[in-house]
């Protein structure tokens, strides 16, 4: 695990970025390149239509990628969305010749505010129920679209939609459609390594941790969703004035289905593996146009090979090739060395960081925790044990606010936080560890410690940045000596060292008080040493620690204090020796094993 010498403190040496729009230049470059190809390549009408359809399509589908693909949310309402841009550019410049631009602005906001609405109206709601709700939603606006004739002109479509003066040419409105799928597509690029893009990622991978580490859930999801919205609006306004005629069944549900198929089909984890599926199912079609004379041999052919490749490359074609190369980069990646982890506790409040009274939490009839009080000294181990079943993990997923108290208080150096939502209590000074660890499983061990880092209020970060939020990170995989294996993915670290990096991820956000449940479960000997040596380290920088373990040993030599549970009652309280040799904890553990 870890040996002194990597704590001493080195040179930071995280290299100063050079200017985003410099690193950058190549994209750019490349994308003006397309653009120029768009404007002066003589296409046929035929080559112009598809390749109108696959740049507006290839948008909307850059927005699953950020809803689904980052944020782990299912939209099945896209084409609702790409709907509201396609009416507003069409009945706009069409029946009321209102200028281009400013209804292909009103489309893009109209999308924003339903999707918005939609996301906070059902994104409390899990996966199924979010489905539902909307795929209900796109079907309202189907209805709408057919039936409101005196708005949308109903089945017959709406006619002559107008383009921008500046593009009246088919040629030049493709060159500035492929304009704008560069520009969203640099930051549907860039938005995963944003402080959002991480929120996102975390949330999709591991929603529950996500929330202890910091981050607003809820927020995370309706701004994705409403970022997924609005690039499906903005995509349905270039569409309209691709086309200049559009009706409601290019919006229906089964549409949406097509764009969510695209993003699969692709790898919804990217742009590219979006841009790729767009293309490819807008070209599986034409190049099996020639099986159109066998009645549904057509449709078996296209089915099959879509089945087939999700089957055998689930994370989309794009995802297959990615990881390969990921793999392939990691090897080759040293990560920076980084200086000696401080842990710098805030010393607000007095003697008591956590007090904790009358805390209960029932499960029906069941009482997990009943009545318990605990007050935790600043600065030393206190431990929580008792037998299996004892109340241990509720106690302290009740603290970390994943179960709401049946009745009780908790003050956190003096803050009431028995009500707050998980993320509010990580920013106002909690870390913790799982007993079955969370991770964020697709990301590597640097990123999964930056989102600890990213806490808000953390002090040691301040208004740093980036690079602060990196160094921070790579000071606290030093700290629990993994620094040397910061870029790899999580599933290539053993159980012990993914429990290391849980720690990190808690340390490095700074915490005032660090809960710890059951570090050393799954441990061999030596590893069980090692935590050992690490709480050591971390109790003598002053860090609070309430950790909750079976090992006795561990917890008599590194605990002052203990709490012991049972049956959810608190049956003794008070230094470690005295509370060891009480005889009701004897007899419990005694009557347990
Ligand atoms: P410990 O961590 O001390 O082993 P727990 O806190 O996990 O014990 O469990 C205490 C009691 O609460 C057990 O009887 C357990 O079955 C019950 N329990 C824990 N979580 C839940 C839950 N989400 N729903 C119902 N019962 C639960
Ligand atoms: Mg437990």
């Amino acid at each position: 695990m870890s040996s002194p010498s990597e704590n001493m403190p080195v040179t930071v040496s995280v290299p100063r970025s050079k200017p985003l729009l410099l690193r950058h230049l190549p994209y750019f470059i490349g994308a003006a390149a397309l653009v120029a190809l768009a404007a002066t390549m003589q296409f046929d009408g035929y080559i112009l239509n598809i390749l109108m359809q696959a740049t507006t399509f290839a948008i909307a589908v850059f927005g699953l990628s950020v809803v689904l693909g980052l944020c782990g949310q299912i939209n099945l309402a896209q084409a609702a969305f790409f709907g509201f841009g396609a009416y507003a550019v069409g009945i706009g410049t069409s029946d009321y010749h209102i200028s281009y631009w400013f209804c292909l602005l009103a489309g893009c906001l109209m999308a924003l505010v339903a999707g918005a609405v939609l996301g906070m109206s059902t994104l409390r709601l899990g996966g199924h129920y979010l489905a539902m709700v909307t795929i209900s939603f796109q079907q309202i606006v189907t209805l709408v679209m057919i039936n409101a004739i005196w708005l949308t002109h109903g089945p017959d479509g709406v006619p002559r939609i107008g383009r921008p003066d500046l593009f009246q040419s088919s040629q030049s409105y493709l060159a500035f459609c492929v304009g704008m799928l560069a520009l969203v597509g640099y930051f549907v690029w860039h938005l995963p390594d944003t402080r959002l893009g991480r929120a996102m990622r975390a949330v999709r991978d591991n929603e529950l941790a996500a929330g202890v580490v910091g981050i607003d859930v809820f927020r995370t999801k309706v701004y994705a969703f409403a970022l997924c919205a609005v690039l499906g609006g903005l995509a349905g306004g270039l569409f309209a004035g691709g086309f200049a005629y559009v009706s409601p069944d290019q919006f229906s549900f089964a549409e949406s289905i097509v764009f969510l198929t695209m993003s699969l089909l692709g790898g919804v984890a990217s742009p590219i593996g979006s841009a790729i599926g767009t293309g490819l199912l807008i070209l599986i079609p034409e190049w099996l146009r020639f099986l159109k004379s066998v009645p549904g041999l057509y449709l078996a052919i296209y089915g099959l090979s879509v089945i087939l490749i999700i089957r055998f490359m689930p994370d989309g074609i794009w995802g297959f090739v990615a990881a390969a190369f990921e793999r392939w980069r990691a090897q080759l990646k040293t990560p920076p060395a980084a200086a000696a982890l401080q842990l710098k506790p805030a010393t607000v409040g007095g003697d008591i960081v956590l007090e904790v009274t009358g805390l209960s939490k029932y499960f029906g009839g069941l009482k997990a925790v009943d009545g318990v009080d605990i007050a935790v000294k600043r600065g030393g181990v206190h431990a929580l044990i008792g037998p299996n079943g004892s109340g241990k993990t509720t106690t302290l997923n009740v603290l970390s606010g994943l179960y709401k108290a049946t009745a009780g208080k908790i003050l956190l150096d003096g803050t009431d936080i028995t009500t707050m939502p998980p993320h509010q209590r990580t920013a106002a000074g909690l870390g913790r560890t799982f007993q079955n660890i969370r991770l964020f499983r697709s990301m590597t061990a640097l990123e999964n410690v930056e989102i600890g880092a990213e806490r808000p209020g953390n002090k040691m970060i301040g208004e740093g940045g980036d690079a602060a939020l990196t160094e921070r990170a790579m000071e606290a995989l030093t700290f629990v000596g993994l620094g040397g294996r910061a870029n790899e993915l999580i599933s290539g670290f053993s159980y012990g060292h993914q429990r290391l990096i849980e720690i990190a991820r808690a340390l490095a956000a700074n915490p005032t008080l660090l809960l710890l449940d059951e570090p050393a479960a799954g441990l061999n000997s030596t590893e069980k040493l090692e935590l050992h040596e690490l709480l050591k380290r971390i109790a003598a920088q002053g860090l609070t620690i309430l950790i909750i373990d079976h090992d006795m040993t561990l917890v008599s030599e590194a605990a002052q204090h203990i709490t012991v549970l049972n049956f959810g009652r608190r049956i003794a309280d008070g230094e470690s020796m005295a509370v060891l040799r009480h005889p009701d904890v004897v007899s419990a553990y005694l009557g347990s094993e």
